[in-house]
């Protein structure tokens, strides 16, 4: 044992597997007299197991702060935390991208393989893994299909089965869903709310639908327009666990938080509205 690990404090919830700490982040491109900053001051913390969707007007440095997490970029000013360390891009996070980033002369199996090599898992177990992780994500029966064979809706599947592969605590998704038809998108949805519930992840979600936000999120945060800062910071009550989709989609619970939310979008996004909740909470 390391003497760091000997005087290490106790676990406390940052530093649990999955959460996320974000502090005093920005982050600019370009340098000098061309520096445009995309995001901050951000300060974010999202306990583990949390379904947290980031939402927001287009440019308002949703992807840039997402990516901040997944260590694809590092943040100017501040620290982002994974689990209590430094983010490792393609380790500390699953990632999936909004057009599935696939290797479309393999098949789907072979996509699945590969995640399962990069993750470590032995050359033994992967047709058990790979037979469940498929079956988790609905795409049973397509192992031997190639990824132009199959339709977008199931290659975005493959994706999300390929960022579960390598048994990440932290899932992270940018727009996922967005060039999918609506019954795709739905089903999509209803796929990554269960797994992520099933299995205790923390997820972060990009998008700039409030109906999509309420349908995920344990918590909404919505972004400001650029530079990023955090708006309002809504929790979200809707039943979680067993639930029929339908039912909870044309709820009037439902109904009110996608207003609420679409409406600190829009007053978000315009630079000198401040934003004013309703006054009846975010809790239905
Ligand atoms: P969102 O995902 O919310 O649409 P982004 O994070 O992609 O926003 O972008 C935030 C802002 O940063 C935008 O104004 C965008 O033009 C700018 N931006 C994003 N990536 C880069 C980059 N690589 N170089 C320069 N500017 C960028
Ligand atoms: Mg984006």
């Amino acid at each position: 044992m390391s003497s760091s690990e000997l005087t290490a404090k106790p676990v406390v919830d940052a530093e649990r597997a999955g959460s996320v700490r974000i502090e005093q982040v920005t982050h600019q491109y370009g340098r000098g007299g061309e520096a445009f900053t995309a995001v901050g001051p951000v300060d974010l913390a999202v306990p583990a197991g949390e379904f947290l969707v980031l939402v927001g007007a287009s440019g308002c440095g949703k992807s840039t702060l997402l990516r901040l997490i997944a260590g694809f970029e590092q943040p100017t000013h501040g620290s982002v935390r994974v689990s209590g360390a430094e983010p490792r891009p393609g380790v500390s996070a699953g990632v999936v991208f909004q057009t599935p980033r696939l290797f479309p002369w393999r098949t789907v199996r072979g996509n699945v393989d590969l995640a399962l090599r990069y993750a470590g898992v032995g050359r033994a177990q992967w047709p058990e893994r790979r037979a469940e992780l498929l079956a988790r994500v609905g795409l049973e029966g397509t192992e031997r299909r190639r990824v132009w064979e199959i339709s977008g809706g199931q290659q975005q599947r493959v994706a999300i089965a390929r960022a579960l592969a390598a048994e990440n605590p932290l899932l992270l998704l940018d727009e996922p869903f967005a060039a999918l038809d609506a019954l795709t998108r739905e089903r999509l949805q209803e796929d990554v709310r269960q797994v992520t519930e099933r299995t205790g992840r923390t997820a972060v979600f990009v998008t700039h639908s409030a109906e999509e936000a309420v349908f995920l999120g344990s918590r909404i945060v919505v972004l400001t327009k650029s530079p990023g800062t955090v708006a309002p910071d809504l929790p979200i009550s809707l039943p979680r666990g067993d639930v029929d989709a339908e039912e909870l989609r044309n709820s009037p619970e439902f109904a009110e938080l996608r207003a609420q939310v679409s409406h600190a979008v829009k007053a978000a996004a315009a630079a000198c509205t401040p934003y004013t909740p309703s006054g009846k909470g975010f809790d239905p």
